[in-house]
């Protein structure tokens, strides 16, 4: 697999410290992070590291398509690890945020439906409550 050092070189995209550190983080962990969560974790090993620079890359990575931002309807902005179209659920209750494994709507739909619009991807979110939340308020 490539590593994060030859993905930015591939992307032609400047090795720096914090760039290969914070990619080999959303390599190594799938899943949906705000800035803060990834710089939290990130910062045991890598102690100069700033919250300023997190927000940079993970922008630059999503300009790359490396990333996607998740419109969550949340306060801070979520990015998923996965660039790939893919559905999501939202846990009302806990905020957990869950991959579906759900068929997307082809892209030659996208025309059909947007007239003039221009379409740069769609946003599937389904939100409710989690089975785990569910259990523990008896719903
Ligand atoms: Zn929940
Ligand atoms: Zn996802």
């Amino acid at each position: 697999m490539e590593t994060a050092i030859e993905k930015l070189k591939s992307l032609k995209i400047k090795v720096t410290r914090s760039r290969v550190e914070l990619l080999k983080f959303l390599m190594d962990n799938k899943g949906h992070f705000t800035a803060e969560d990834i710089f939290k974790r990130l910062q045991a090993q890598y102690p100069n590291l700033n919250l300023a620079s997190v927000y940079n890359n993970l922008n630059l990575f999503d300009e790359h398509g490396m990333i996607r931002r998740l419109y969550t309807h949340r306060e801070k902005a979520v990015w998923d690890a996965d660039a790939r179209a893919h559905a999501h659920f939202v846990c009302d209750v806990c905020g957990e945020i869950f991959d579906l494994d759900l068929p997307l709507i082809p892209e030659k739909y996208y025309l059909k439906y947007s007239g003039s619009f221009k379409v740069s991807h769609e946003e599937i979110i389904f939100r409710g409550i989690c089975n785990k939340c569910a259990k523990k308020e008896n719903i």
